[in-house]
């Protein structure tokens, strides 16, 4: 639906956008996802036609979009902002795209009511904008848009000035919405969760470059470097000592854990910056083992240095047996584990078993 090739922005001396080769397929919920000023706002605006580049093409839907205008392009966009008319009703915000339309005024009304409808808010017509809740405000921006039937739907961080509880709720809304009507939807967010919670596939953005482009398990277990890693969520690093490659993936020596083969398909490269080959797991990709429950994969013993509470879950950090970290001082790892009725904290200052297994471990060599 959308290809960008070789997209290059510059603002004056800063270049925003260096290099970048991208192609969203029909129908799918896609994400920009990376930290604030990597220019994946800037993309959008770009696909929606409001900022110009110097070099790249951009096809949207098989046509190249040089020269057409914004308004000319079969997308249209959502802002963080919602940008509704304060002074104008319900169904005159979402119908406004309609103004030029040549339907007749009751058809121009059924497809208000059908739009309104699609977000939640049927009935909802003839009220006033101004006293709509947040949460109101974004669906009746996303009807606005959507009236318009576009091919592609471009939504600039829609969720971010809505309050937690009402933005997991929109996030399972937008994605049953996306279902329903089947249209492309790129979403622009900095919040790593948001992006998988509701993504078929995610580019994760850094420094106007994309860093790795995945579906959001493999994102998050396969990170192909630390930065991406250490950007969706949490990644416990211990330093590796590469032995060699075997026929089904590499082996390592791993202070803490011993010699472990890493499968080919978890081996990453490392980012220039960083000290040496490591290897990553996810704090759920490990586990203690309680007094006389069965161990599960390997073993390696530690003592636990903190233990954090939080009701579902309880973090670990444990300090594993003869590990090390890259400056020599031993880093406890932080182990999560959800919370079973009938299984006991274990308490800060004991000894403890710690279950792993080779094929939950990331190899950034
Ligand atoms: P955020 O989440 O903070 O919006 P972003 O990843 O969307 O960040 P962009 O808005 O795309 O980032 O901006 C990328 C970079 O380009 C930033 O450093 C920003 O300061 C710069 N930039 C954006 N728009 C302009 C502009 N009109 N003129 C000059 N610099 C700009």
């Amino acid at each position: 639906m959308i290809e960008c090739r070789g997209i290059q922005k510059h603002y004056g001396d800063y270049h925003a956008l260096r290099g970048i080769d991208l192609t969203i397929r029909a129908g799918e919920f896609f994400s920009l996802l990376g930290p604030s000023g990597c220019g994946k706002t800037t993309l959008l605006r770009t696909i929606a036609g409001f900022e110009d580049i110097q070099s790249g093409v951009i096809l949207i839907d098989g046509q190249d979009m040089d020269g057409v205008q914004a308004n000319a392009r079969p997308t249209n966009m959502v802002f963080q902002s919602y940008a509704i008319f304060p002074h104008l009703t319900v169904a005159e915000n979402v119908g406004f795209g309609l103004r030029r339309d040549p339907r007749s005024k009751a058809e121009k009304a059924a497809a208000v009511e059908e739009a309104l409808e699609m977000v939640g808010l049927k009935g909802y017509g003839k009220r006033a904008s101004h006293a709509l809740s947040g949460g109101q405000r974004q669906r009746v921006a996303l009807a606005r848009a959507l009236i318009l039937k576009p091919k592609v739907l471009l939504l600039d961080e829609p969720l971010s000035a809505l309050d937690r509880k009402m933005r997991e709720q929109m996030q399972v809304e937008l994605i049953k919405l996306q279902r329903q009507v089947g249209i492309t939807f790129v979403l622009v967010t900095h919040d790593q969760e948001e992006a998988l919670v509701m993504s078929d596939r995610i580019a994760v953005m850094f420094e106007g470059q994309i860093a790795q482009l995945d579906g959001p398990e493999a994102l998050y277990a396969r990170p192909t470097s630390r930065r991406v890693a250490n950007f969706i969520g949490v990644m416990n690093f211990l330093p590796a000592h590469v032995l060699g490659d075997t026929p089904d993936g590499v082996e390592v020596e791993v202070p803490g854990l011993g010699r472990v083969e890493i499968p080919a398909k978890n081996v990453s490269s490392k980012d220039p910056d960083d000290e040496g080959p490591s290897v990553g797991f996810r704090p759920e990709a490990v586990s203690l083992v309680g007094a006389g429950q069965p161990v599960q994969g390997r073993v390696t013993e530690g003592v636990i240095d903190e233990v954090v509470y939080y009701g579902d879950m309880t973090y670990y950090d444990v300090r594993l047996d003869g590990s090390a970290s890259f400056d020599g001082k031993a880093r406890p790892i932080r182990i999560a584990m959800r919370n079973v009725f009938g299984r006991e904290v274990q308490d800060v200052g004991t000894r403890a078993k710690v279950s792993w297994s080779p094929g939950s471990l990331v190899l950034f060599r």
